[in-house]
């Protein structure tokens, strides 16, 4: 049964108060982008500068996959170079110009930074700057930094977006055009063109794009939509270059989907009846895939610890669409600007915290003891063993769960469990 929808007087946290944390915090660090990342673009290759600890987190998080021909990398830092006695630069230089030698597919390659690297200061935008000019014509060289030190797991794509912003070229064609900003599965980005190219939406661009030589142009005549919430610094880098961000919901559920085509058609000039055609079987499929997790999920409190950035609109779908409960919403940073109308969804009285404490938040979980605790992998076993039914954060991040066609999916994805608590209580 389809929950009623919740009434204007019972919504609004936009102004709600916020506790701020800081404490010990339990997440993943940037590197863990590049599992995402370099299957998005096919002719880059991601070369973290760190240590054996970076090497090893990179192959436990892409899990067993062994590649003939792999599309990132680790180039270690020995114990010397840490204590200042080996050149780290001539090194590096050494491990790029073997790469580039051995793969001449790489088109574009990100020297990606991480604790070690910054710990003794090595400066690789100076690095990808004199690497360029002597791979120039063949290769670019770009680089942004995944390190653990103060962040969080999603900044890492943040960051290598960032830096794909300031190579973009500049569009000075004066038609107007729109940006998808957010490394998308290809087969949500092919669903999300297919819809803009009925709307009669007629520049579409992604970013970032499949091939180093497919970048898209950017402008004061751009418009972008961003895909995913935790994209701040890529969307001050674009509104730097003139763009402008398309507010809307984030692209999750059936609403969160036609919130955000709806803004895209809004500013393309699309024909409101024109717009609700074109939309109206991807929703009425969304809302019908929806209904099958409704039962499950209708009624029950959920709480998400900060960790992917995606806590905020994820818990407006299961209010708004499933009928959840949610109890605290905890994010590792707020973007008010770009949440404001998720905020303005959430249930009244849901507690909104930024920032961790990660004792402190246990603490609360389990005085509250919701029906579900969305968390990192390191949390997640020893609330089960409390009793506690959880759902991993970074899961969500690795699956597609955008749009119409996966709005089925992704409510399916926090009723498993649950599912699997009932199963196991019989
Ligand atoms: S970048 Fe830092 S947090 Fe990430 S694996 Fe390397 S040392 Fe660990």
């Amino acid at each position: 049964m389809t929950p009623p929808p919740p009434s204007a007087a019972t919504l609004g946290c936009d102004a709600a108060p916020v506790l701020r944390e800081r404490g010990q915090r339990e997440v993943f660090c940037g590197l863990t982008g590049i599992i995402w990342l370099h299957r998005k673009v096919q002719d880059a290759f991601f070369l973290v500068v760190g240590s054996r600890t970076c090497a090893h987190l990179l192959q436990s998080a892409a899990g067993v996959m062994v590649f003939a021909e792999p599309r990132f990398g680790t180039a270690i830092i020995e114990e010397r170079d840490l204590a200042g006695l080996a050149d780290c630069n001539e090194e590096l230089d050494r491990v790029v110009d073997r790469l580039l030698t051995r793969r001449p597919d790489i088109k574009l390659l990100f020297l990606v930074g991480s604790c070690p690297s910054e710990v003794i200061k090595l400066d690789l935008s100076r690095a990808a700057a004199r690497l360029s000019t002597k791979h120039a014509g063949t290769t670019k060289i770009l680089n942004y930094s995944g390190s653990g030190i103060e962040t969080t797991f999603t900044e890492g794509e943040d960051a290598c977006l960032t830096a794909l912003v300031a190579d973009l070229p500049t569009d000075t064609t004066g038609v107007s055009s729109l940006m998808i900003v957010g490394a998308l599965p290809d087969v949500v980005e092919d669903q999300f063109l297919r819809l803009f190219a009925e709307l009669g939406i007629a520049h579409v661009h992604m970013l970032p794009a499949r091939r180093a030589g497919a970048m898209p142009p950017v402008g004061p005549d751009t418009r972008f939509l961003l895909a995913q919430p935790f994209l701040g610094e890529t969307a001050r880098a674009l509104e730097d270059r003139g763009a402008t961000r398309l507010d809307a919901l984030f692209p999750f559920g059936a609403e969160g989907t036609t919130s955000w085509l709806h803004a895209a058609a809004t500013a393309f000039g699309v024909d409101e009846m024109h717009f609700r055609r074109v939309i109206a079987p991807g929703r009425e499929r969304a809302k019908r895939a929806i209904e099958h997790s409704q039962a499950q999920l209708a009624g029950k409190r959920i709480t998400f610890l900060p960790d992917s950035q995606l806590e905020v609109p994820l818990a407006r779908f299961l209010a708004t669409e499933l009928g959840m409960e949610p109890v605290e919403v905890g994010t590792p940073y707020l973007h008010r600007r770009h949440l404001a109308q998720e905020l303005a969804l959430l249930p009244k009285g849901t507690l909104i915290s930024e920032g961790q404490d990660v004792d402190r938040q246990l603490d609360r979980v389990r005085a509250a003891r919701p029906d579900l605790t969305v968390c990192g992998l390191g949390l997640a076993n020893p609330l089960e063993a409390e009793g506690l039914t959880t759902k991993w954060a970074i899961e969500l991040v690795f699956s597609p769960i955008h749009g119409f066609d996966q709005a089925g999916d992704l409510a399916e994805l926090f009723a498993r469990p649950l599912r699997r608590r009932d199963v196991l209580k019989l």
